[in-house]
């Protein structure tokens, strides 16, 4: 960025949790970097990847992380979540077993708000923030391209997300369907959040 001009520019962190193969990977390199990868696992070693979103006229940097495979040895750490304010938590609709497993990842995320309480308690001492910021948590149900095989049905997922108080959107890294306003609802959601108490 160069120095002469002044752009207000906020960065917040964003996980992506999930079963292992829901789309995770693909999400994130559709979003920032409009790619996909039929046969991925080139997010191994890779922690995070950036994307702007304007938001009011303000560029918001997301940092994105994924898992990195983590998640099939059940060794998604705190580390992970740490400092996080938003989270897409994803299913793959063609397999209801990953369905039936929001329940635990959401268990995860309500752990790990204990992170972004301590986060922001230290946070508070320069900027005032309020510490009772809320993750913002967007279900996603990928693969909705699948829709042959699907296996959960759209309904299903909105009253799961209702009954949680999550977000709620059905994408499809494979041919970019709501990717970019999934990740978009999630930035807007934080920085309104945040915002309204710290900025
Ligand atoms: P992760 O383990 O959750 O990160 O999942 P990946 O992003 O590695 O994807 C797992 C597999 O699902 C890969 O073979 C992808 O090509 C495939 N995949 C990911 N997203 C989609 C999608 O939206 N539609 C379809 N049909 N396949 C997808």
């Amino acid at each position: 960025m160069s120095d002469d001009e002044t752009v207000e520019e906020y960065l917040f962190k964003i996980v992506i949790i999930g079963d292992s193969a829901v789309g995770k990977s693909n999400l994130l390199s559709r979003f920032a970097r409009n790619e996909f990868n039929a046969h991925s696992k080139a997010t191994i070693g890779v922690e995070f990847q950036t994307q702007s979103v304007e938001i009011d006229g303000k560029e918001v940097k997301a940092q994105i992380w994924d898992t990195a495979g983590q998640e099939r040895f059940r060794a998604v750490t705190s580390a992970y979540y740490r400092g996080a304010f938003g989270a897409l938590l994803v299913y793959d609709i063609s397999r209801r077993a990953t369905f039936d497993n929001v329940a635990r990842w959401l268990d995860e995320l309500n752990l790990s708000d204990f992170h972004l309480f301590a986060f922001l308690l230290k946070y508070n001492q320069k900027t005032k923030a309020h510490s009772d910021t809320t993750v913002a948590r967007m279900l996603v149900g990928n693969k909705c391209d699948l829709e042959n095989t699907r296996e959960v049905s759209l309904d299903e997922g909105k009253s799961l997300a209702e009954s949680e108080g999550l977000f709620f959107i059905e994408t499809s890294a494979l041919d970019s369907t709501n990717v970019w306003t999934a990740f978009e609802i999630v930035i807007r959601e934080i920085y309104n959040n945040v915002s309204r108490k710290v900025l």
